[in-house]
């Protein structure tokens, strides 16, 4: 298992580990093969736990904390490592803290995975953006979260947009090309695809985060099933990757 490593502009700190699982390495069968990391998806539970432990010795990471993920935009901060996840996960789809050695994760299949590291406090967060996330700002409001609870300046953030869908594949209606044109500009669709990325990046430059301190992943989930799963390319029955950011310990 070789994990991807997204976010190498996040990790200049020297102080930071991040990145996302792929699909491969793993134990579970078709549909989830290999390495699905998530419980809600129909996988044999024991076959996660193993895949789980095969990703946490690999990263090495220990205290992990997920959220129960409903396609909104609720953040929830951890305050300090308890050594056990919160149990059970709380509903949101973002997760922030400004503690060392807690490993924030999300769970994605061609969802927008959005990692976030304010230099200079330190902090972190990362949420889940699918469409309906990002419709919904949820990574505005994760930035607005860290501020509100760290004091983040949104000037000192780092933004990476981890693999997901591209606009190459991701046909929707146009009634929603229309709403998302309407909210985050023209930009955001060609006429027939929706750009997630675009619409991510636009939200968070009108909020004040210079364009420059973003950065995109050009794999698409659906274009690469061999590293990926893709709920769009596989009919909605697939795994899960986890997508990671923690601040290690000194
Ligand atoms: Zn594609």
């Amino acid at each position: 298992m070789k994990t991807y490593r997204a976010i190498q502009e996040l990790q200049t700190t020297g102080s930071v580990t991040a990145g996302i699982s792929l699909r491969t390495g793993g134990i579970s069968n078709t549909p989830y093969a290999t390495l699905n990391l998530a419980e809600h998806v129909g996988d044999d539970p024991r076959a996660v736990a193993t895949n789980r432990k095969i990703l946490f010795q690999q990263t090495g990471l220990k205290n992990w904390q997920y959220c129960r993920q409903v396609h909104g935009n609720c953040v929830i901060a951890v305050d300090a490592p308890t050594g056990a996840s919160l149990e059970p996960p709380p509903e949101a789809d973002a997760l922030i803290s400004a503690c060392r050695g807690v490993a924030l994760g999300i769970f994605t299949a061609d969802c927008v995975p959005i990692f976030i590291l304010d230099i200079e406090t330190p902090a972190i967060g990362i949420a889940h953006a699918g469409w309906r996330g990002t419709f919904a700002r949820v990574a505005v409001n994760t930035l607005a979260q860290m501020k509100a609870c760290f004091g983040t300046v949104i000037e000192n953030c780092r933004v990476h947009l981890g693999p997901a869908i591209q606009k190459c594949c991701y046909t929707v209606s146009a009634e929603l090309l229309t709403q998302f044109a309407e909210r985050f500009g023209c930009s955001v669709h060609d006429g027939t695809h929706l750009n997630l990325q675009a619409a991510n990046v636009n939200q968070l430059v009108e909020a004040g985060l210079p364009a420059t301190s973003i950065s995109i992943s050009p794999l698409c989930t659906a274009c690469r099933t061999d590293l990926f799963y893709s709920h769009r390319a596989e009919n909605g029955q697939t795994g899960r990757m986890l997508s990671y950011i923690q601040l290690d310990t000194e």
